[in-house]
């Protein structure tokens, strides 16, 4: 198949980098000059374990192309994907859905006839219809179709997500998008393992929302119990284990933490908030999900604080990690950036170390002395907070890290050291959800 992408970014990128791997003919493309620049001279624009590679074997083989020209990515076309983003809307919270709206109404004279434009960005109910009326407006009826296709990949482990993901959502109103997009994946996927769901397009479109809710959920009920747990000497990692190993509940998303951040959750609960206020729908469980999770990223400062005795002032606080978790370098609604904005209004000094996150933090934050080495980040520091837990941080030498501190205290909120492994080096302690070691 001949398929374009548009907008080149962590879900577009992987996807269209991934259907060219399939052996499809893939076009992508994004608006943004400097980004189709680095990918044509081959340096992918973002951190996405694998992605380098796979990119670099389908652009060599001629298979995958990058461009800003949209009626050269459309051209042949008989799929067309569009991935750009659907940030959340200044002050309102619901999603913006003008980068949707202006990739339709600008793709809708230059597409081919009988080609399907499907919607991989998240967006919330009814856009299809939108995208279908705009399209419509200049093309004949029949003569194309709309789908929505949500994505579900994890950065971090984006191309694993898309290549064996738990299910394939299709939303169709005709059989010409039934029938491209359950070949397209259907021609790829094992399907013992991957269920393809197809349904009408709303209910995609919403099936995306519900399963970030649901999962934001999760979180925040495991960081809740994570807080009795601290109050009444219990363990939340084995809690959850113990709670996680049936069947019907499953251990992952069961993680305390200092709350749930990213490109998604934040942006895609407040989203499907006002889609339910809209039609009149109290949602209430996500209504205090948001609610407790805001309040708890404001919390992990407070911990930090209570940890150096209850006031900052001109201390260093060294933060190990600040993406919004491990192996990615998106810095969209982190934890780490309340956290450092908080205990900078206390008047900590902060400095920070992260694998890959360096070039995006500097862009977020102001004050901070960015380290690319986790010791010197650490060097006469009065505390060091875990905020995500790379394998570089989970594998730091405890030893060697307390000797170049001032004060010997480690605020864990990740729990990404051993229960009782920083005690014994020396380091007073405070995790997430676990009894204090004496
Ligand atoms: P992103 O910001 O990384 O990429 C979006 C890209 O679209 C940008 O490069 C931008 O320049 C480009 N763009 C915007 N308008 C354009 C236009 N009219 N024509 C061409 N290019 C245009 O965003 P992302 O993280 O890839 O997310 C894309 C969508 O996928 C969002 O709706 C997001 O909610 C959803 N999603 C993201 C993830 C994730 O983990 N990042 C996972 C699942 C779903």
């Amino acid at each position: 198949m001949k398929i374009a992408v548009i907008g080149t970014g962590y879900v577009g990128l992987v996807s269209g980098a991934c259907f060219s791997g399939w052996g499809h003919d893939v076009v992508c493309m994004d608006k943004n000059a400097q980004k189709i620049a680095s990918l044509e001279r081959g340096v992918v624009p973002i951190y996405e374990p694998g992605l380098d590679e796979l990119v670099e074997r389908n652009f060599a083989a001629g298979r995958l192309r990058f461009t800003c020209d949209l009626a050269d990515a459309v051209r042949g076309a008989s799929v067309v994907f569009i991935a750009v983003g659907t940030p959340p809307r200044a002050g309102h919270g619901d999603a913006d859905l003008s980068f949707v709206y202006m990739a339709a109404r600008e793709l809708a004279s230059l597409i081919e006839d009988n080609a399907v434009i499907v919607i991989k960005s998240t967006v919330p109910v009814g856009t299809g219809d939108i995208v279908q009326k705009i399209i419509g407006s200049v093309r004949k009826a029949g003569s194309f179709s709309v789908a929505s296709n949500p994505e579900f990949l994890r950065e971090g482990v984006a191309i694993r997500d898309f290549l064996e993901p738990d299910r394939v959502v299709i939303g169709i109103e005709d059989d010409r998008a039934r029938d491209v997009l359950t070949k397209l994946y259907g021609a790829s996927l094992d399907l013992r393992r991957t269920p393809i769901v197809v349904t009408q397009r709303r209910t995609s479109e919403l099936i995306k929302y519900a399963a970030n809710a649901f999962l934001a959920t999760k979180i925040t009920f495991i960081n809740e119990l994570a807080d009795l747990c601290e109050q009444v000497g219990s363990d939340v990692s084995h809690l959850a284990l113990g709670v996680g190993l049936d069947k019907r509940i499953g251990t992952s998303f069961l993680n305390a933490g200092p709350g749930y951040g990213g490109s998604c959750f934040p942006k895609d609960t407040m989203a499907l908030l006002r889609t339910a206020q809209d039609h009149g729908v109290a949602l209430r469980i996500v209504e205090e999900t948001v609610t407790a999770n805001e309040a708890r990223k404001r919390r992990m400062a407070l911990k930090v604080v209570d940890a150096l005795g209850g006031d900052v002032e001109d201390l260093t606080i060294a933060i190990l990690g600040l993406t919004f978790k491990p192996d990615t370098d998106d810095m969209r609604e982190a934890p780490s950036v309340p956290l450092i904005e908080t205990l900078q209004r206390f008047g900590a000094r902060i400095r920070a170390y992260d694998p890959a996150g360096i070039e995006n933090a500097r862009q977020v934050l102001s004050d901070v002395e960015l380290h690319r080495d986790p010791y010197e980040c650490a060097r006469d520091a009065d505390a060091v907070v875990v905020v995500t837990e790379w394998d570089d941080i989970r594998h730091l030498d405890l030893a060697s890290l307390k000797a170049v501190m001032r004060q010997k205290i480690l605020v864990d909120l990740r729990n990404a050291f051993e229960p009782g492994a920083a005690e014994r080096t020396g380091f007073r302690v405070s995790g997430i959800g676990r009894p204090t070691v004496a």
